[in-house]
């Protein structure tokens, strides 16, 4: 396996081991994922992918293997390091390195980022770019990413769409860029489907992580300690509070809290929820740019932590207390309910929303009327004192009052107390 590279305006070509193939689309949201280099580097030397990844590991003295004993899972978002480095080492490509999302992962964790179940493509991108010519992107790797940015039609499964008789043989079941595994079509011709139309969400987010993919394969590099302070303004601009974000965005509190104080790196999609929910773009809040939200939208969600069936035990166990408390006392207070079913208020936000949303309406229906009444009964006591003081002919001020009446001056009642006895003498 020997090569020249083939570039003219180098004066002095140098001699690589493996042809120095050029990846594709790099520093656009085109960009070849590293399998589709990998794999379109095997053809050129006529060799199976599996051949070609066993050569590069023969090269590679001290590396775990484990990752990447299966190219089609290995060598998509994250590929290790030493691949990587042995690659560049036998085809002078340096650009090698910006096919993988491995710049991104010190920032944002891309943990179940990837897409395993299948492998998709975008029906019309294959169809322009074919055979030979055509390539894997990196973008139809991101589980996430449900559309193409460009064609603004959902992505499809790359299973073949023709009958078993059409099937090649086994061992010519190839992965090629851009061919069908089972029957070999070039731009999966076998799939006979129209593209459908994507929704408008699918293309934002689509359009967002392809920002992302431009960014990274040009080599931009993010700082991971500008990301909370982005994450904090977006949920302090769009939320309460953290506990509402997190229901909101369907993830676990405390996720997004050590996400917001930095002591853990954001999942992808999480980073994608938030922005959505801030009508910002995500490679502006990883580089720190965002200082305000455009808009305040409906938060794309991509998992439900609080499904039903994912609820435990003791949670459904704590709602039925819940409703037993509140029919006996319907005007009960927070503080006072989370003592008596024993949890913190903290659980309430996070797990009973629509208990704390039904106390608030309680109290905004019964509670004013019962303390009007508390407040007339005060008042006359409080009218009462204060001109026993006068016939006493005593020096008096509001507090001495309140302290003769017996009011605990700070339960909020006193101003307005105070505001309508003075109107009243
Ligand atoms: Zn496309
Ligand atoms: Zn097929």
């Amino acid at each position: 396996m020997s090569g020249a590279t083939n570039n003219l305006n180098d004066a002095t070509p140098t001699c690589t081991v493996l042809y120095s193939l050029a990846p594709k689309g790099l520093g656009t949201h085109e960009c070849e994922s590293l399998l589709s280099y990998v794999a379109r580097l095997a053809e050129a030397h006529r060799v199976s992918l599996a051949a070609l990844c066993e050569y590069v590991r023969q090269q590679t003295p001290s590396a775990g293997w484990r990752r990447w004993l299966n190219p089609v899972v290995g060598l998509s978002l994250r590929v290790p390091e030493a691949f990587i480095s042995t690659l560049i080492a036998l085809t002078g490509q340096s650009s090698i390195k910006l096919c993988s999302f491995d710049s991104l992962s010190n920032v944002v964790h891309l943990h179940k980022a990837q897409n395993f179940r299948s492998q998709r493509h975008c029906p019309m991108c294959v169809k322009r770019t074919r055979y030979p010519e055509g390539w894997h992107r990196l973008i139809w790797s991101i589980e996430i990413v449900q559309a193409c940015p460009e064609h603004k039609v959902l992505l499809v499964d790359s299973t073949c769409g023709a009958s078993h008789d059409e099937w090649v043989y086994q061992s010519d079941r190839a992965y090629t860029p851009g061919v069908c595994k089972n029957c070999r079509k070039p731009g999966f011709a076998c799939i006979g489907k129209a593209p459908q139309k994507a929704a408008a969400q699918q293309l934002w987010v689509a359009k967002e992580v392809g920002k992302l993919v431009q960014a990274i394969t040009r080599g931009e590099r993010f700082d991971a300690s500008r990301l909370p302070s982005g994450i904090s303004i977006i949920v302090k601009q769009r939320w309460k509070n953290t506990a509402e974000a997190a229901r909101e965005l369907g993830v676990a509190f405390s996720t997004l809290h050590l996400a917001l104080s930095g002591e853990a790196r954001i999942s992808l999609r999480l980073l994608v929820s938030l922005c959505s929910a801030g009508g910002v773009s995500v490679v502006s809040v990883l580089r720190g740019e965002v200082s305000s939200l455009l808009r305040k939208r409906e938060p794309i969600v991509f998992q439900r932590y609080f499904s039903k069936d994912k609820q435990p035990r003791r949670v459904s166990r704590l709602r039925s207390e819940i409703e037993r408390v509140l029919a006996r006392e319907p005007d009960v207070r927070l503080v006072r309910l989370a003592q008596m079913v024993g949890v913190d208020t903290s659980f309430f936000y996070r797990n009973f929303p629509d208990v704390i949303e039904h106390l608030r309406e309680m109290r905004k229906t019964e509670a004013p009327l019962k303390r009007w009444r508390a407040n007339l009964k005060l008042a006359r006591r409080f009218l009462a004192a204060k001109r026993e003081l006068l016939s006493l002919g005593r020096e008096f001020s509001t507090v001495n009052v309140y302290n003769s009446v017996g009011v605990i001056v700070r339960s909020g009642v006193p101003l307005r107390l105070y505001l309508f006895v003075r109107e009243k003498l």
